[in-house]
């Protein structure tokens, strides 16, 4: 019986070719946040060897929403409010002293 399969090592088949392995890669990662644009040095991605499709880790990801959005994950054991930055005003109207 010549019945030797060698196991399949633990790779990702890509999604969209089903030719290429994803790759596990570090890339820098852009996302908006509002009119902002983020960029994620040494994000973890996984990128096909063939078409180059790109998945992002599912960590990560929600990491990094955790990070950007101010209203998800809000800690609970240090509860530290942060004033609002002041804005500077303009035409305050000011009394003017004159004695
Ligand atoms: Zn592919």
């Amino acid at each position: 019986m010549n019945d030797i399969e060698h196991a399949t090592p633990d790779v990702d088949l890509c999604n969209e070719c089903h030719a290429g392995v994803m790759q596990p890669r570090q890339i820098t990662y852009f996302t908006w946040l509002g009119e902002e644009l983020i960029t994620v040095p040494h994000f973890p991605a996984w990128i096909c060897d063939v078409c180059g499709r790109r998945e992002y880790d599912e960590k990560a990801i929600q990491w990094l929403n955790m990070i950007l959005d101010p209203n998800a994950g809000k800690p609970t054991k240090n509860q530290r409010r942060t004033p609002p930055l002041p804005r500077p005003r303009t035409g305050t109207p000011r009394p003017i002293q004159d004695s």
